[in-house]
């Protein structure tokens, strides 16, 4: 009953503490979703989709089972841009026409979707096809795909963008099954976020099931001329013919990834473990689709440097997929822990010396990213209002909320700390929580069993105060240490010893130049290490924004090449931005945007254009 108490002051939100065991107020809280999960919510779909090449849309049916919570007579779901033809429902064993309704668009939430369900109805059925705008897919042209010859499409529907292919309650505080049957042109290949079979028949009608409850924004879909290698018997790459001997040897680590993360956190609970390697349009690094990650092209360095690209959508297996943010305020609940774990599986399997430099270079960029940003938008446990969770992506629910975990682990011991979370990931298992609920969780089963070690009042500054805590870890490591050791050399005319240096080093290094480098010490450089023309993504990228920076034109036509042929955000933003410093960068990077962005996803397409085109 103390323990209660406190809570309650604690925690402040005292309506929140007091309703933490019912899950009721996790739907309350977001503000991203017309949804009312407490009238009605949807806890089966099944989909028949249409993929239409031709004309970029799917076209077909979403069928839900409805769980009633009240005596509501409508349900309300989200959409974006979708056509809806007709509503039905399941009513004296017959399907009966139903009216429907949709609201005004809303910029950021698109369009409510309300439908009319009687008092006893028990399935709703929606005919729709969406738009070719639709901003969780991205259809590719034959062109656009490195084969040349088949066209591709893929979804992205994190974080709320599953509204613009399928009429759902899109709020991660729901959790659904579901089954689909998908037809596509013969001779392509679709998979999904669920059980996707090892057969190599294409005959163009595919059907899937996911029988563990997900969150809307985990259901996931893609369809393309695709190949299939395995890598061990529940792991096996997907991908399109010219990268898939080389992806499944960049990645012949993740059954052992498996292994050490079912060791540490308890069983994976997701049966099959695939990835699935998207065109170089895919905007982000990696999506923890369950069941089947998608992979950007970018992270097949050929040198398996990059694997912890894959650590990571693996750990979201754990934090993120089977413990869910129950809003996008709450997504540090996902992607901070999912950056510890990721971090904690990099230690087991490649020794704490790369961990190390890998956290620290998770460090620098949440550094530069809290320069960059208002104080507001530091915080943890974030205000978003109804601003679109995209338009504030940044690395303080990744790096801050990994550092927060790391605190803990340092102060509680790593003993006690691996036992909490693994009994955390036990205990909500398949469930959606909110901020409150997790601080509720902490105190009860960490902070109150060993007393004086860490005070409420350092967890709320941890989770609702902006930057960083005076006494949060500061990561350094010795690998790095060496590096600026050897760049002091450098700058004076020695050499460098580079033998033994992976990405990893070259990316300290190139981050750290001092921004007065001389343009004979850049050309030196290049010259000696051939950094203008490196193959590794992540290498090119930091030189060519170094390149931007230091006006080294030789750098100009594959900074040109390297925009035009890759989406991934994270890799193209950064270059973008740092042109749009100077009005004839400006001028030229717009002439490359405008070139490259039919190949760009919509995503990637909507921050680059806010970068460009800050007036419109
Ligand atoms: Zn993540």
């Amino acid at each position: 009953m103390a323990i209660q108490q406190q809570l309650i002051q604690w925690a402040g939100a005292v309506t929140l503490v007091a309703a933490a065991s019912s899950s009721a107020t996790a739907w309350a809280e977001d503000a991203h979703s017309y949804a009312r999960l407490d009238d009605v919510s949807t806890p089966h779909l099944e989909l028949n989709l249409t993929v239409d090449f031709a004309e970029q849309q799917l076209e077909g049916t979403a069928t839900y089972d409805l769980l009633r919570r009240s005596d509501a007579t409508a349900i309300h779901l989200d959409t974006r841009d979708l056509t809806i033809q007709k509503t039905e429902i399941w009513q004296d064993g017959a399907w009966q026409e139903t009216p429907f309704a949709l609201g005004e668009p809303h910029q950021t939430l698109g369009q409510e979707l309300t439908v009319t369900i009687g008092e006893d109805a028990d399935k709703l059925r929606i005919h729709y096809e969406t738009a070719p705008t639709a901003s969780g897919l991205q259809w590719l042209t034959p062109a656009q795909t490195a084969g040349k010859e088949h066209p591709f499409m893929f979804s992205q529907s994190q974080p709320i963008h599953a509204r613009s292919w399928i009429p759902i309650q899109d709020t991660p505080a729901l959790r659904l099954t579901y089954n689909a049957q998908v037809y596509t042109p013969a001779g392509l290949l679709a998979v999904m976020s669920a059980d996707n079979s090892l057969s190599d028949d294409r005959d163009g009608n595919y059907s899937f099931t996911m029988p563990q409850p997900i969150p809307p924004y985990l259901i996931a879909i893609a369809v393309g001329d695709l190949e299939i290698k395995s890598i061990s018997d529940n792991v096996a790459v997907f991908a399109e013919s010219y990268i898939i001997d080389d992806a499944a040897w960049e990645w012949a680590d993740t059954p052992a990834m498996i292994t050490a993360t079912e060791k540490m956190y308890g069983p994976y609970r997701w049966d099959r473990y695939d990835l699935l390697v998207l065109p170089p349009s895919f905007p982000f690094g990696g999506m923890e689709n369950p069941r089947l990650s998608f992979i950007t092209p970018t992270v097949v360095s050929g040198d398996r440097s990059l694997i912890n690209l894959i650590a990571h959508e693996l750990a979201h297996s754990w934090s993120g997929n089977l413990v869910t943010n129950a809003s996008w305020r709450d997504l540090w609940l996902n992607e901070g822990f999912t950056s510890y774990v990721e971090n904690r599986i990099m230690e087991a399997l490649f020794g704490e010396r790369r961990a190390q430099m890998e956290l620290a270079l998770g460090y620098q960029d949440l550094l530069a990213d809290m320069e960059r940003l208002p104080a507001a938008d530091t915080v943890l446990n974030i205000d978003l209002g109804t601003r679109h969770p995209d338009d504030v992506f940044s690395n303080v629910p990744y790096v801050k909320g990994q550092l927060f975990l790391v605190y803990l682990e340092h102060k509680f011991g790593r003993d006690v700390f691996d036992a909490f979370l693994r009994q955390y990931f036990a205990d909500f298992a398949f469930q959606s929580i909110s901020t409150a609920q997790f601080k509720h969780y902490l105190a009860k089963n960490l902070l109150a069993k060993h007393p004086n070690v860490v005070s409420m009042d350092k967890v709320n500054e941890w989770i609702h105060e902006p930057g960083l805590p005076a006494d949060a870890p500061k990561p350094e490591s010795d690998a790095f240490a060496q590096v600026e050791r050897q760049m002091q050399r450098w700058l004076k005319g020695g050499q460098l010893q580079t033998a033994e240096w992976t990405t990893h080093e070259w990316l300290h290094f190139i981050n750290n130049l001092p921004l007065d480098i001389s343009s004979t010490n850049m050309k030196r450089l290049d010259n000696d290490y051939h950094l203008t023309a490196s193959s590794n993504a992540e290498i090119a990228h930091a030189w060519l924004k170094l390149a931007i920076t230091k006006k080294y034109e030789p750098a100009r036509d594959r900074l040109r090449n390297y925009l035009l042929n890759i989406g991934r955000n994270k890799l193209v933003s950064p270059l973008y931005r740092e042109l749009a410093k100077t009005p004839e960068n400006l001028k030229w990077a717009r002439e490359v945007y405008e070139q490259a962005k039919s190949g760009y996803h919509p995503l990637t397409q909507t921050v680059n254009e806010a970068l460009l085109y800050p007036e419109h």
